[in-house]
């Protein structure tokens, strides 16, 4: 069956209106040299996405509304990090759906303050009128999930758990449909990309796309992401069980191994949410050569690791790299005094 034919048969609840443009960067292409030794660098805006500020959990919530949906769930229950990006946009796409949602926040992040604990995303769960569960550091998130769900079930609502980033395989069948949407677009544009350039966090956005690339028939090494959760050998072990998951919901035969996975551990610095110096220098260069935002957590980190890779001639002449730019700007303000203090 084709990857389009599978697509078709899972439920999904658009929030998406359509494709999101590819970008050339002239800009970047000249601080890097890259124009000069041939190389071109794009972009593909997945932060630019019409609720809740965009970002790359929306194509994942698509497949896991869609899932929720169809169980006739009332409320979207979503765990993540204090300042979750997958949060945000739940809140987002349940107030869309005319769904409730509670969010599981715990502090995974060794950060507190004003600025960390209510500003950036925080402020706009709020906004989006979710209801927020704050949990302290070394609290269980999925289990206290799990409880809440029971407890809703009990008072009569029926209520769909979407876990950590959503990288459940139903979640990350959104990224082997953007494979296929990238796919599309390349053949467009008459370009072949080399690599396509991510943040890999929980994994799904990654093994999406090396689902979807291996269900096309092309190369799944070509995804490469730069992980800022997981140190680099895990993160290749759950990219690699998670695209596999995706392709089995799919019913798309074959399977990866750890080969086909395509992993940088070299970004992560002192862990997940801390900042790197190479961070604070990405963020900068792509917004004042660009006007392009990313975020201080996931992109910005991802953003670096290309540069790097530019730097130390990953790329040699008619090659095209393809940044996915994956949203998550409001991480900026949660940060803001790191920023300020550079
Ligand atoms: C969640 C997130 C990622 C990472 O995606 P995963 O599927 O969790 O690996 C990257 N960028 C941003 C802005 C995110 O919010």
């Amino acid at each position: 069956m084709s990857l389009t034919d599978s697509l078709r048969k899972l439920p999904r609840y658009d929030l998406l209106d359509g494709e999101t443009p590819i970008q050339r960067l002239p800009g970047i292409e000249e601080a890097t040299a890259a124009s000069s030794r041939g190389i071109g660098i794009y972009v593909k805006r997945d932060d630019f996405m019409s609720i809740g500020g965009g970002g790359n959990k929306l194509r994942k919530l698509e497949f896991l509304l869609g899932d929720a949906l169809r169980q006739g769930a009332d409320t979207i229950v979503a765990t993540g990090g204090r300042q979750s990006n997958f949060a945000r946009l739940a809140a987002a796409s349940a107030a869309r759906a005319g769904l409730k949602c509670e969010l599981v926040l715990s502090r995974m992040v060794p950060r507190d303050g004003d600025e960390y604990d209510r500003n950036g995303n925080v402020l706009l769960d709020d906004l989006f009128g979710a209801h927020i569960h704050h949990l302290d550091a070394g609290a269980d998130a999925t289990a206290f999930a799990e409880a809440r769900a029971r407890d809703l079930q009990q008072a009569g609502r029926t209520a769909y758990v979407a876990l950590l980033g959503g990288s459940s395989a139903v979640g990350s069948v959104g990224y082997a449909s953007c494979a296929l949407e990238i796919a599309k677009q390349s053949d467009g544009l008459g370009i072949d990309f080399t690599e396509i350039v991510l943040p890999n966090g929980s994994s799904g956005t990654h093994a999406g796309l090396a689902a979807g690339y291996k269900a096309l028939g092309r190369d799944p090494k070509q995804i490469r992401s730069h992980s800022v959760l997981a140190v680099q050998s895990n993160a290749i072990a759950s990219t690699m069980e998670k695209a596999n998951a995706v392709l089995a919901l799919l019913g798309i035969d074959g399977a990866l191994d750890e080969t086909d996975i395509n992993i940088s551990g070299k970004q992560l610095g002192d862990g997940y949410g801390i900042p790197t110096a190479a961070m604070f220098d990405a963020v900068r260069l792509l917004a004042n050569r660009e006007g392009l935002l990313t975020d201080p957590v996931y992109s910005g980190k991802a953003f670096a690791g290309l540069l790097d890779d530019i730097a130390t001639g990953r790329y040699k002449a008619g090659d095209n790299v393809l940044f996915l730019m994956t949203g998550g700007s409001p991480g900026l303000y949660a940060y803001a005094r790191d920023f300020l203090r550079r």
